[in-house]
């Protein structure tokens, strides 16, 4: 029989790349307050969620993305308490940091309670934290940049798990909001922010990497393998006021099994290409 016609979802990457993936069907397509959610059943990475034509994770990568936006900070930090997660309204960020024992309380601060919902129902393997409710995990439906602007001396670790500098994601991508971040956090405190990618992005990537180098003492880039990210590369920023990864190795011994993250990738993550340095030190053109 002849395979069925496939359909396709795109995400259209820049004005001159898109990627595309074939869809067996769309479960969930609506416009909320915030952005345009969808849902589909891809058949290269399973179940795929797409907000305002953005790929945001699926079942077969999420967790390269929610192992490392977590656990690089958690394990630099020698003791984390407070966590703070702003976005990552799917509750993958929020498992990965409910894994980690000396870890209080983690507050996650999502603006779309839409999405959160439409996780629970569709991805409940990304959003098991969500769904178990344990006592040490606080979500608020709100702005993550008025969040942070509200708060002083809390965090020791802020993770901003947001989508594209589109929206309301826009704001989380300026040097206004890292020094409030760096307010929030307490004296040895640490911000990771997911920050596209250094083949695709690279004028985002040299703004955030100086803006942050302007609020942090250190200031260190990071890369993952992400497939459903623009050209496959990712990167993280991470600013931090007393520890660096370049000179303590990540603490060991986070419970649980995982699927890409390892005390060896945490710390060569770290390790740049040329190209990569070249973006951090000259603004592109
Ligand atoms: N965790 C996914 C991944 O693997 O990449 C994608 C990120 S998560 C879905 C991005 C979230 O950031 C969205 O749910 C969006 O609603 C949220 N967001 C965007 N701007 C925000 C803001 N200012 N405050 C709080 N949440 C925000």
């Amino acid at each position: 029989m002849m395979e069925q016609e496939l359909q396709y979802i795109t995400e259209q990457q820049t004005p001159y790349a898109r990627l595309s993936l074939a869809v067996d069907r769309v479960l969930y397509d609506t416009q909320s307050e915030f952005q345009h959610i969808q849902v589909a059943e891809s058949r290269q990475f399973g179940r795929l969620l797409v907000l305002d034509g953005v790929f945001q994770t699926s079942l077969a990568e999420e967790w390269v993305y929610h192992e490392m936006i977590t656990h690089v900070p958690l394990t630099l930090h020698p003791n984390p308490k407070r966590v703070l997660v702003i976005g990552g309204g799917d509750g993958g960020s929020v498992r990965e940091v409910l894994r980690h024992p000396s870890v209080e309380r983690v507050d996650m601060v999502e603006i779309d309670g839409e999405v959160v919902r439409v996780a629970k129902e569709y991805f409940p393997q990304i959003a098991a934290a969500l769904l178990a409710e344990p006592e040490r995990l606080h979500v608020k439906i709100g702005d993550g940049i008025a969040h942070v602007k509200a708060t002083r001396d809390e965090y020791d670790v802020i993770i901003v798990d947001c989508s594209d500098p589109i929206g309301p994601g826009e704001g989380l991508f300026t040097r206004e909001f890292y020094q409030a971040a760096a307010t929030a956090l307490k004296a040895d405190g640490i911000l990771v922010q997911q920050t596209e990618s250094p083949f695709m992005h690279q004028k985002l990537v040299h703004g955030v990497f100086a803006a942050f180098r302007s609020v942090f003492p250190i200031t260190r880039l990071y890369l993952a393998s992400i497939p459903i990210y623009p050209s496959g590369l990712h990167c993280f920023t991470l600013g931090s006021k007393q520890y660096d990864p370049l000179r303590q190795p990540p603490r060991e011994g986070i419970p649980g099994d995982m699927h890409y993250y390892n005390s060896a990738v945490a710390r060569a993550a770290f390790a740049l290409p040329e190209f990569v340095k070249d973006v951090l030190r000259n603004r592109p053109e």
